[in-house]
């Protein structure tokens, strides 16, 4: 309970935190339900492959059930022309996306929570299954592109339908992956154009991580890294800030909490 004079007390600590552009949560140590648009959700990220998964080629070429048919349990991933790999570009944008969802008041659990030369996976199927398990609300995956270098620009991927795997998540999932679309065109991310004939969209069946997910669930493949301007893109904390901030307002506004 509060009484009168505490609370006028904690009404002006809140109003000299805003106007000192202090976070309200910081200056108050109480959430401002206006700025937690995303309070009381899970949201689930997937930072593509692992940046040991060249190390480990027996681990990572085990045959795992992608969706009703085998497939390999990960892939190395690709990587810029100075060798700056996916795994790492993933993980970096995947963690501006996360902090930025964790400041709108969502729970953020991620598929992998480091990015390092001695780990591996986890496998497709797990990726897929995670989550589900973890009571997520939807799951995007972060990846990038390896095309040949003329060819430029994002393009998200949803999963067929293909019953019973994605029965219930290929329409809510083509619905994510147009918000995400539309919020990375608003933001001045170029869309592809290799894939997707000018939609940036592509519906895929052969993806686990799709395939897998019981939750709707899109792949990003954010550019190709072998591009030279998407690669500057990928490589400077600038423009993976356009990433995040543009994946965060596609899900957002997947979640109608724009
Ligand atoms: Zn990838």
């Amino acid at each position: 309970m509060i009484n009168a004079a505490v609370g006028a007390l904690i009404a002006i600590t809140l109003a000299m935190g805003s106007s000192a552009g202090m976070p309200s949560s910081a200056a108050s140590g109480a959430p401002n339900e206006s700025a937690r648009p995303l309070a009381g959700l899970t949201i689930a990220i997937d930072p593509g492959h692992q940046l040991g998964n060249a190390r480990f080629p027996r681990q990572i070429n085990q045959l795992v059930d992608a969706g009703g048919f085998k497939k390999a349990c990960n892939t190395t991933g690709t990587a810029t022309n100075a060798g700056v790999p996916e795994a790492t570009v993933a993980w970096q944008v995947s963690r501006a996306v996360r902090a930025r969802l964790v400041r709108m008041g969502a729970k953020v659990v991620m598929t992998r929570n480091a990015n390092s030369r001695n780990l591996w996976g986890p496998c497709v199927d797990k990726r897929g299954t995670f989550p589900g398990q973890h009571g997520a609300a939807l799951m995007v995956s972060i990846h990038a592109d390896g095309s040949s270098a003329r060819n430029r620009g994002f393009h998200v991927i949803a999963p067929q339908k293909r019953a019973p795997w994605t029965t219930t998540t290929a329409k809510p999932s083509l619905r994510l992956a147009t918000q995400l679309r539309d919020a990375l065109t608003s933001a001045g991310v170029p869309r592809s154009t290799y894939v997707g004939s000018g939609t940036a969209l592509s519906v895929r069946s052969d993806l686990g991580t799709l395939n897998r997910s019981v939750v709707p669930v899109s792949m990003i493949e954010l550019g190709n890294m072998r591009n030279a301007s998407d690669a500057a893109k990928m490589t400077t904390r600038r423009g993976r800030a356009q990433y995040a901030d543009a994946i965060v307002a596609g899900v957002r506004s997947y979640l109608g909490r724009s």
